[in-house]
């Protein structure tokens, strides 16, 4: 089972994802999470990365389809994975199509978890009014998500018409409880 969660930053992504890992024994990758672990082990990549990132911008395509088609080849890959931050740009959707096609791997749900911009900018709020700053991400502030919010209207929405189109777009309402976008995530996936 192959999935792609789509949605804005801090739509919930990454919490569904692991709610599925647990529930169907899939992987998680997050390109997110795969930048930060390079940001820490102070590499070149993570070098780039991390002034990126900082500035709420994306990494260049052809590093993030290379990432990603290096550790979809990975054998725990094949019970199925989730994708969530990947793709990010037509670019990289138009380049995992050709990756799946060349691995003989099926696309089986195309996900969007749909939450309004002013409610995430209420939901970034609140977590720096409530987390100590040594625990919050360094791109997590209300400037550098209103850059990513740009970034994505722009260069990330635009994925969406494309997979609609071909019949492969299922859209959840992320503004619910987390439990009920789990629901509704699941209804999805059980219809097939
Ligand atoms: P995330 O954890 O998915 O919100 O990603 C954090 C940051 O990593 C993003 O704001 C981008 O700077 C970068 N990033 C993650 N995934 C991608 C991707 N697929 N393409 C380009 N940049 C990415």
């Amino acid at each position: 089972m192959n999935i792609i969660l789509l949605g804005p930053p801090g739509a919930g992504k990454g919490t569904q994802a692991k709610v599925l890992v647990d529930k169907y024994g899939v992987v998680q990758l997050s390109t997110g999470d795969m930048l930060r672990a390079a940001v820490a082990s102070g590499s070149e990549l993570g070098k780039e990365a991390k002034a990126v990132m900082d500035a709420g911008k994306l990494m260049p395509d052809n590093i993030m389809v290379e990432i990603i088609s290096a550790r979809i080849a990975e054998p725990d890959c094949a019970n199925g994975f989730i994708l969530d931050g990947f793709p990010r740009t037509t670019a990289q959707a138009d380049a995992l199509d050709k990756m799946l096609e060349e691995k003989g791997l099926p696309l089986d749900q195309v996900i969007e978890i749909a939450v309004n911009d002013a409610v995430l900018i209420d939901r970034i709020n609140s977590r720096v009014a409530e987390t100590p700053e040594a625990e919050r991400r360094d791109d997590d502030n209300a400037e550098t998500l209103k850059r990513r919010l740009d970034v994505y209207h722009e260069q990330t929405a635009p994925i969406l018409p494309y997979y609609d189109s071909r019949g492969m777009l299922k859209k959840v309402d992320g503004m619910q409880a987390i439990d009920e976008v789990s629901i509704q995530i699941e209804a999805i996936i059980s219809a097939g």
